[in-house]
């Protein structure tokens, strides 16, 4: 049973290959090769922003938490 990474919600809908969406905070996510998650969250314009989930060690003001992306 996938959980969304990014609430633990259940309410979860494949949307492709290893491509999922939560419907409970209405956010896209997938897993890497490395078994890691990376979550998006859809932005007016339909593009994806990536969400920085978990603990990180970036370095404050180093690194945008948001990278847009187009949808394939
Ligand atoms: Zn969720």
């Amino acid at each position: 049973m996938v959980q969304c990474p990014n609430c633990g919600g259940r309410s979860i809908g494949k949307i492709g290959c290893n491509q999922y969406y939560c419907w409970e905070c209405c956010v896209e996510f997938s897993r890497s090769r490395n078994g890691e998650w990376h979550v998006y969250t859809v932005l007016d314009d339909g593009s994806l922003s990536r969400v920085i989930t978990g603990s990180c060690d970036q370095a404050p003001g180093s690194a945008t938490t948001a990278q847009h992306l187009a949808i394939p």
